[in-house]
C-alpha cells in the first residue's frame, strides 16, 4: 500500500474526511485542537484524564510521531514528558535541536488503559486527527517513533526493527514527506544497543532536512529499570 493518507490497508474503514473538519491554517491548530478536545471516537475517551493533542513548534520542518500518551502525558495533558521525552530532548540536543524546533504528536492521543498496545480501531478512529495536524504542520521529514506509528504513516507492516533509519518518500496529509523511522525512545531507555541505534539514526536528521551535520555527543544519560514486560510493545 501506499502511504498513509493517500491508501490503507484492506479491511480498514475510512475514518471522516479531515477536510470536512472546519479549520483554517495557523490558528487552526488550535482551533482544531479544541475541536478534538472532547472527541469520544472511540472507547479511549472513557478512561482517560484528557486529550493530549500534539505540541510543539507550529511550523516545524520536523515532526515527530509517537505512539500513545503513557501516564504522565495524560495527567499533564502533553506528549513526551517523562523519561522518553527527556531521551528525546537529548537525542534532540546531540544534532543540534531544540524540541521547540519540533513537533510531536501521537498515533492515539488519549491513554491507553495500563499503556497496553494501540489497537486497530482504536488507530483508525484517531488516525484523521494525526493526518489532520500534518496537514497543518507541513513538516518535510516526518521521523516515527516506533512500530505503531511506523506501519501507520508507511502504511507497510513491515517492523521497526527491519525499517528504522531507513527514510522513504511518501504522502502526507496532501504533501510530499520524508518518513524516517527510528525507535521508539522509551524502548531505548531499557537497551543499551538501541541507544547507540538511535543516536545513530538521530545523526542522519539534519541530512534529511538539508542541514550541516552537527557532532553527537557522547550520551549522559543513565538506563532506569524496566516496566513490564507487557508495557514494552515498542519495538
Ligand atoms: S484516542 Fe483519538 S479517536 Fe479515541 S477518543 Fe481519543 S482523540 Fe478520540
Amino acid at each position: 500500500m501506499e502511504g498513509a493518507g493517500r491508501g490503507r490497508p484492506s479491511g480498514v474503514v475510512d475514518s471522516p474526511p479531515v477536510s470536512a473538519v472546519p479549520v483554517e491554517h495557523i490558528d487552526d491548530l488550535q482551533a482544531y485542537a479544541q475541536s478534538v478536545a472532547g472527541c469520544t471516537r472511540c472507547r479511549l475517551a472513557q478512561g482517560r484524564t484528557q486529550v493530549v493533542f500534539g505540541a510543539g513548534n507550529p511550523h516545524a520542518e520536523l515532526m515527530f510521531v509517537g505512539e500513545a500518551p503513557g501516564f504522565h502525558e495524560d495527567k499533564q495533558g502533553l506528549p513526551f514528558v517523562g523519561h522518553a521525552g527527556k531521551l528525546l530532548e537529548k537525542l534532540l540536543n546531540g544534532v543540534g535541536l531544540q524540541r521547540s524546533d519540533v513537533y510531536i504528536a501521537n498515533v492515539l492521543m488519549c491513554r491507553p488503559p495500563g499503556n497496553r498496545d494501540p489497537q486497530p480501531d482504536e488507530i483508525e478512529a484517531c488516525e484523521s486527527h494525526l493526518f489532520r495536524q500534518v496537514e497543518l504542520i507541513e513538516p518535510t521529514v516526518v521521523a516515527t517513533l516506533g512500530n505503531f506509528a511506523t506501519k501507520l504513516l508507511s502504511g507497510r507492516p513491515l517492523g521497526i526493527t527491519r525499517v528504522h533509519g531507513q527514510e522513504q518518500e511518501t504522502t502526507l496529509g496532501g504533501r510530499t514527506v520524508t518518513l524516517y523511522p527510528l525507535y521508539h525512545p522509551a524502548a531505548a531507555l531499557y537497551t543499551p544497543a538501541m541507544l547507540k541505534v538511535l543516536e545513530s539514526d538521530f545523526a542522519r536528521i539534519p541530512e534529511l532536512l538539508g542541514r550541516a551535520l552537527v557532532p553527537q555527543p557522547e550520551p549522559e544519560l543513565a538506563l532506569v529499570p524496566a516496566p513490564p514486560a507487557e508495557q514494552l510493545g515498542l519495538f
